[in-house]
């Protein structure tokens, strides 16, 4: 039996990796894509081991000596081919020592897994030579392209792949895996499907300053630069980034909107927020949700094309407009 069971919320793609396991037809190509923080990377390495195990029921069974040498990233014929350190790309050299190794036969048995991850980020001349390999794919070898933006990858790289999608993960999915409670919900209902984020979100407090956010700005009265200087302070000093931050504002605006214009409940995002604060922006125009929208994307605009900006000072001209347009009625 094959066990992939802990890559969560992927159904569809996990039932097509377990076919191949089960066929004993593993493709010598293949690409993961979806978004980033979806268990690509966990999927890959848990296959990888359902390859190697030496078990015969459950498969992986985490206490063969394969499975055992794999868990201590001692096993030879695993290889992560990945970013190096201070780098930005995965380089041809890089490349270059695979086609190497897998010039020879695998050391523990007949098959050999290589990871590239992120395979979108390699450069045009390591794309090339692994183009080359996947052309003539050396026997036993199975290479696995992780991306989360598998259209930034050659088309002639993509044609010689089989392909499994990974999907956005359910929020109540995400919210299990963090283990449940009030935080973990928020993050998982804001996350938009990436496990990644919402664990940032509740390491790095950006629940926590999107509550604070929210609620400052719907209590907030007209005039208040303290208040104001006091909001950006503190939500500055959450280790978040400043364009998550903005994300959330954009969110809140979206939900605003939907809630006001639809009522269709089941497409908000912050719907605890919306429940417990959406009541005082009922006197807010539309039109001044709509312009509090554009203040946020214009402040991610100068943000993306002047990274030196001061980002305390930047949010608070933000709040300070937002403010402003939530009494323009
Ligand atoms: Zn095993």
């Amino acid at each position: 039996m094959i066990d992939l069971s802990a890559v969560k919320g992927q159904g569809q793609a996990v039932g097509i990796l377990s076919g191949f396991l089960e066929s004993g037809r593993v493709p010598h190509a293949l690409v993961f894509s979806g978004p980033e923080g979806v268990g690509k990377r966990f999927a890959a390495d848990l296959f990888a081991r359902a390859i190697f195990c030496r078990a015969q029921g459950a498969v992986p069974c985490f206490s063969c000596d394969s499975c055992r040498k794999i868990e201590r990233g001692a096993f030879p014929d695993l290889i992560h081919v990945e970013i190096a350190e201070s780098k930005t790309r995965i380089l041809i050299d890089q490349i270059r020592e695979i086609e190497r190794i897998v010039a020879y036969h695998p050391f523990s048995g007949d098959s050999r897994v290589i990871v590239i991850d992120p395979a979108d980020l390699m450069t045009e001349d390591a794309s090339a030579a692994i183009l080359k390999t996947l052309e003539e794919p050396p026997a036993g070898t199975h290479f696995i392209l992780v991306t989360g933006r598998a259209f930034s990858l050659p088309p002639t790289i993509l044609s010689r792949c089989q392909k499994v999608r990974f999907s956005p993960l359910p929020g109540p999915v995400i919210a299990e895996i963090l283990g449940g409670g009030r935080e973990a919900q928020d993050a998982a209902e804001m996350a938009r499907g990436s496990l990644a984020r919402a664990r940032l979100m509740v390491s790095g407090g950006l629940v926590s300053a999107q509550e604070q956010m929210v609620e400052t700005l719907s209590e907030m009265g007209l005039n208040d630069p303290i208040g104001i200087q006091k909001l950006s302070e503190s939500v500055t000093k959450y280790k978040v980034d400043i364009f998550d931050i903005i994300d959330i504002l954009k969110c809140w605006y979206r939900d605003l909107m939907i809630s006001r214009e639809t009522h269709r409940e089941g497409d908000l995002v912050y719907h605890r927020l919306v429940k417990d604060f959406g009541g005082r922006w009922a006197q807010t125009s539309i039109r001044s949700l709509i312009e509090s929208m554009e203040a946020a994307q214009q402040i991610e605009r100068i943000l993306t094309s002047r990274m030196h900006l001061n980002m305390r000072i930047a949010l608070e001209a933000l709040f300070i407009r937002l403010v402003e347009l939530k009494y323009n009625q």
